[in-house]
């Protein structure tokens, strides 16, 4: 019997990272609790209105382009994909069709199809016979990456998807947390004896990187064994059932002419090459490049750089003391202790303030020369309260302004929601930069609302 290679190609969207939507004034908040707060005439699509391209968004994708070391595009322009349903008011979805602002590129060895923008629908909810939309989610910019079919097994597959998040993290593109529906992996997979591709079926639902593989192995199996017992595959769109393990049929693909692409007359054309804004882009330090230096320095382990590239708070901490002192042997001894004692501690407190660079470098110098006695000791240090202590007043004030922001989330810690609380303590380190102990955040919100 002649074995069967998988092939596999992903459809990647991802929300951007933006201060507004894509074509309005709204807030581009993620993390927004209250349903239907942030929208407005544009993104709710009353008539008459019309959308303002949001530079920022676009200016995030080509930066994405630059990273994979793609075309950027001269020309480019936005299509009106059309369909009715509850998540799109206007009918049709801004997006782009025949001039994507980003062709090839690769990225960890995988070819890179296309990148381009669109915008996000609304959230749709399901709850008994009825079904709510919020709109806070829709115009939010989002990116969608496509590959080419040249993957072949699941691991590559979620490895290209793990990859892809950290280097939107790393561009400050997007937060790309799969959990939150920030980024959303969709998987082609086909399986052939020969060199034709067999027909393919893609894969949705999926929330992690763990359900990207166990869904590319799962559907492998699945069509072999259907060819082998003298079915055949049928093209389709197939969900990810989380709790069974398994794919099951949606619906029979619609093909792209189905949404009567149009170039969309409410938006002015891109010459991306003539705009400087656009035209000129800074790619910061890209993981790939990370590894290779901290490969270079010769004492840390494959795993150890993983981790320092995977975690932008590690890497901060252990560029800045790089900056200021570049000793090898020093460099060592801070790299153990960012990778144990610092990390350790941000599993433990995920808000805790980390140490300065100066601060560390202190502890290694008095940890070397024995004025820290023992391991014990020098983890105690590292690992204690960082932050200028705030000023109850400072604290207060803060609490004061994440309560006048956030009225209905108030209303439903009021009403007994204790998540509620979590959320405005998050809102106020967030103001506070994360310099607020968040106990007494805490405190201070609840002494105002008592
Ligand atoms: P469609 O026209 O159905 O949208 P595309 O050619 O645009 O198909 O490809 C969509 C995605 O499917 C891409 O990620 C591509 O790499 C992948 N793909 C295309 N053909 C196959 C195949 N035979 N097996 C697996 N993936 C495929
Ligand atoms: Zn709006
Ligand atoms: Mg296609």
């Amino acid at each position: 019997m002649a074995s069967y290679t998988p092939t596999i190609g992903l459809e990647i969207h991802a929300e951007l990272k933006t201060a507004t939507k894509m074509f309005c004034g709204c807030r581009n908040n993620p993390d927004e609790v209250a349903p239907n707060t942030n929208v407005c005439a544009v993104c709710l699509a009353h008539p008459g209105t019309l959308p303002v391209m949001n530079g920022e968004a676009v200016r995030k994708v080509l930066l994405v382009g630059k990273a994979l070391n793609a075309t950027l595009a001269d020309f480019s322009e936005f299509d009106r994909k059309n369909y009715f349903y509850p998540d799109i008011p206007k009918g049709y979805q801004i997006s782009q069709y025949q001039y994507p602002l980003v062709q090839g590129g690769s990225l960890g060895g995988v070819a890179v199809t296309r990148v381009h923008l669109e915008e996000d629908t609304a959230r749709s909810q399901h709850v008994g016979d009825k079904s709510l939309v919020d709109y806070n989610r829709a115009g939010v910019p989002l990116m969608e990456l496509v590959t080419e079919p040249v993957i072949h097994d699941a691991a590559t597959a979620g490895a290209f998807a793990r990859e892809l998040q950290l280097l939107l993290r790393t561009l400050g593109a997007g937060e790309a947390n799969m959990e939150k529906g920030e980024m959303r992996v969709e998987a082609n997979i086909s399986v052939s004896k020969d060199a034709t591709f067999g027909t393919k079926v893609e894969v949705k639902n999926l929330n992690s990187f763990r359900s990207v593989e166990r869904a590319i192995e799962y559907e492998v199996k699945r069509q072999i064994e259907l060819i082998e017992s003298g079915g055949t595959v049928v093209q389709e769109t197939r969900g990810w059932d989380e709790a069974k393990q398994v794919t099951f049929s949606q619906r029979k693909k619609e093909s792209s002419h189905d949404y009567r692409y149009f170039p969309d007359p409410d938006l002015p054309k891109l010459m991306v090459s003539e705009s400087p804004t656009l035209s000129h882009l800074e790619l910061p330090e890209l993981p790939s490049q990370m590894r290779e230096r901290l490969r270079a320095m010769g004492f840390l382990q494959d795993q150890d750089i993983e981790q320092l590239v995977g975690d932008a708070q590690l890497t901060q901490l252990f560029a800045a003391v790089e900056s200021k002192n570049a000793d090898p042997a020093i460099l060592k001894v801070a790299a153990n202790f960012i990778l144990n004692d610092i990390a350790g501690q941000i599993k433990k407190d995920p808000v805790w303030q980390l140490p300065s660079a100066d601060f560390l470098l202190e502890v290694i110098t008095k940890y070397q020369s024995g004025a820290i006695a023992s391991p014990q000791a020098k983890a105690s240090i590292l690992t204690g309260v960082h932050a200028e202590a705030m000023s109850t007043d400072a604290l207060s004030d803060i609490a004061k302004q994440v309560i006048d922001a956030n009225p209905s989330v108030v209303a439903e810690f009021k009403a007994g929601k204790e998540a509620s609380m979590q959320f405005l303590v998050g809102q106020g380190m967030k103001l506070s930069k994360g310099s607020a102990n968040p106990q007494a955040l805490r405190d201070a919100i609840q002494t105002i609302l008592a």
